[in-house]
């Protein structure tokens, strides 16, 4: 049984690019609900409970938006969210570290 927290996280695709973005919560473009985070390397949507592995989502924020300021929804490298993640201090003080280390194994580095 997957272990969901509240995901609270500075932003991945920002990461990517050497900016480090205040730490937030997370909403699903889909239906607007908060997003959780689990140690089996999923996001689920409180809201609608939409649930899939972490590689498969796209990031949106002020940041990193396009030319005339339109939200952009970007993928992150792996190493771009397991920085994101592993620097999410209050998240992780809430999670624990052998939370925090099953997720990273369980998101891979492969995508
Ligand atoms: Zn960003
Ligand atoms: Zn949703």
């Amino acid at each position: 049984m997957a272990k969901y927290f509240k995901l609270r996280i500075s932003c991945p695709v920002c990461h990517d690019n050497g900016l480090n973005t205040p730490q937030t919560g997370w909403s699903h473009n889909g239906c607007g609900g908060a997003l959780n985070i689990g140690d089996n390397a999923h996001y689920q949507c409180q809201s609608c409970s939409y649930d899939s592995h972490v590689k498969n989502w796209k990031y949106g924020c002020p940041s990193h938006s396009g030319s005339s300021g339109e939200i952009v929804y970007k993928k992150s490298s792996p190493a771009g969210l397991a920085a994101a993640v592993s620097t999410a201090g209050q998240m992780v003080s809430e999670t624990g570290v052998a939370w925090l280390q099953t997720f990273l194994g369980n998101m891979g580095d492969d995508w």
